[in-house]
Formats: C-alpha cells, structure tokens, sequence
C-alpha cells in the first residue's frame, strides 16, 4: 500500500464527523479553527486532536544517533507496559530503519484500511504500525523526499485507528532533524522523551544535541539509559566494561536530567532481537531483563503519577 493512496483515503474523510463534533472542551486547541488554515488543514488538525485525546500516555524514544539500540528499547518497553496489561501502541517511524517488524516477528504484515483508517497490525493485543510494513521487502529503501517523509509520519499518528490507549510509545528517526522534528511536533502535548545512548564519547556528545533539542520544543527529557554498557559474558555473567562506562551518568547529571540506568551488551538481547520475540519475553527471568525492567520502571509508572 503506497503511502499516497493513504494520504487520498485520508483526505477523502476529511468530511466525515470527528469525535471532536460531540466535545466540549473550549480550552483545546482544535475546538477553534485558526485564522490562517484552510478548512482542510482544520478538519486534519481536528482529526489529530481527537486521536492524540484518546492516548493518555505518549512516549518518543530518540537518540543521537542509529545503531545505539533505540528500537531495542522501544520494543522493550511496549512490550514491559503490555505484559503489566496496559493498553499500548507502539510505532515505529525510524525512516531509514524500520527494524520493529523483525524484532517482533511481524515481516510481511500488511497495514488494512477500513472506514479510511490504517488498521495497526495486533500482536497478543499491542498495536503496531511500522514503516517496515509498507515496503515491499525487507532489504528496499526508502528513498522518500522530506515532505513525504513529513506526510507519512503525520499520518501513521493522525490516520490509524489507535483507538483508546494507555500509552503510545514512538521509536523516532535518530538525530535532532526534521523527521525527529516532525515526530515529536505532532504528537503534540507528549509526555516525554526516553534517550538511547552508547557509552563512547561520541555518542555522548550526540546525546547532548538530543537533549538540547527536546528543551527547545519543550519535550520533557524522562531519562536516559546507556545502552551497550559493558559486555555479560554468556558463561558466568560476569559485566567487563569494553568501553568506559558511567559517561552516560555524568552527561546526564551534568545536563541535569534524569539518569535511568545502564543496560549491558547481551547476546541473548541481540539473539531475541533477531528471532523476532522481544527480550523482556523471551528472556524474562534473565539478569539483564530485571536490569532493563527496573531500568524501565520510572517510565512505567507514569500513570501513578497523576
Ligand atoms: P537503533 O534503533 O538505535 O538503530 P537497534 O535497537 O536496532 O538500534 O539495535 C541495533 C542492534 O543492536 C540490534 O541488532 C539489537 O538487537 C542489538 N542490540 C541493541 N542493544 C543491545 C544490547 N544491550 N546487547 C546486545 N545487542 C543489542
């Protein structure tokens, strides 16, 4: 399914009734058409606004960049929120990266439409949406200019039938450009943002840029977790630091954000990602998976929090 037919179906509803026509909020800031937007662009606004209502909790995971385990830790921690019996969603607009169908075991799914909505893919009552799942193979490219990249992330928020959710949790594209913009722009009155990084300097240094752009569009920083933390030897468990640990930590408190927590390199981590069931399942009782758990767990209890 072409990203454009998607974007026709979408326009063609454009007239349908939205949720929003039996709201009353005023405060909301759909419940007013701006003086400078085209009814369309109100009716596409409204529809979002009454998506986003029905989420009570959304979470970006971003990173600075790729290959950190970002998509490993979104997978994980929807995962984590489902087995504790949330509702939750969970949708994968890595761009260049879509790697959520594999580690879920979801390759070859398709994304219907019914009633001018996507219909996410249902695995043991999670949603999921992935990019993944609109290219025709595993090994094609997307090779999409910006503002199609734009539309297509606005709509896998805007035109999925998430319905009610306790959360939403979004693997973002890396970096701090205009997908991650896009991302984080849209989901409007998000939570907050859960930030991958790896323990080299450099790494460390792209985190800083991360966090540095959630404060300029107001997106609370809810932590950062260092991902590849020292190596668990498969035979005895032993953690060996490969590289320097504990950088994570110090940026973190040096930018003054919250620190979550370090998760070793496991092969059983990689090994789960690969056969498409997630870690915190598939190896529930290890030692890494009741790190990562507790790691996870401020995250997890943001409803206790209201
Ligand atoms: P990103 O989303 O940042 O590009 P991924 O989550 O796709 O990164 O992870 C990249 C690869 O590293 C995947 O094969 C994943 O299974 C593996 N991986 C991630 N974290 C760990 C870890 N702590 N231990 C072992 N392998 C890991």
């Amino acid at each position: 399914m072409g990203a454009v037919q998607n974007e026709a179906a979408a326009n063609e509803q454009t007239s349908a009734p939205s949720p929003c026509d039996s709201c009353s909020s005023n405060s909301c800031s759909a419940s007013n058409k701006k003086l400078t937007e085209s009814q369309q662009e109100f009716e596409e606004r409204r529809r979002l606004a009454s998506r986003l209502c029905k989420i009570k909790h959304k979470i970006v995971v971003l990173s600075g960049k790729g290959g950190v385990g970002k998509s490993t830790v979104a997978v994980n921690l929807a995962m984590g929120l489902s087995l504790a019996g949330k509702k939750v969603g969970l949708l994968d607009v890595d761009i260049h990266g879509p790697s959520i169908p594999t580690m879920l075991g979801l390759e070859g799914s398709q994304v219907m439409e019914g009633d001018g909505e996507l219909i996410p893919v249902e695995l043991d009552g999670m949603k999921v949406i992935s990019l993944g799942f609109l290219l025709n193979g595993q090994d094609d490219a997307v090779i999409w200019r910006g503002p199609m990249k734009a539309n297509v992330i606005v709509q896998f928020i805007r035109d999925v039938a998430w319905g009610d959710l306790d959360y939403l949790i979004v693997d973002s594209p890396p970096g701090t450009g205009d997908e991650p913009l896009t991302v984080c722009q849209t989901l409007e009155g998000a939570d907050g943002a859960v930030i991958v990084t790896t323990p080299q300097k450099v790494a460390a240094v792209d985190v800083r840029k991360s966090i540095s752009f959630c404060r300029q569009i107001n997106l609370p920083v809810l932590g950062v977790i260092e991902n590849m933390s020292g190596f668990v030897c498969p035979k005895c468990g032993e953690i060996t630091n490969v590289f320097k640990s504990g950088g994570g930590k110090m940026m973190a408190d040096d930018m003054g954000v919250p620190f979550l927590g370090s998760v070793p390199i496991d092969p059983q981590i990689a090994e789960a990602g690969d056969s498409g069931i997630a870690f915190l399942e598939q190896y529930a009782d290890s030692a890494t998976a009741k790190l990562f758990q507790t790691i996870l767990v401020p995250v997890m209890n943001l409803e206790e929090k209201e």
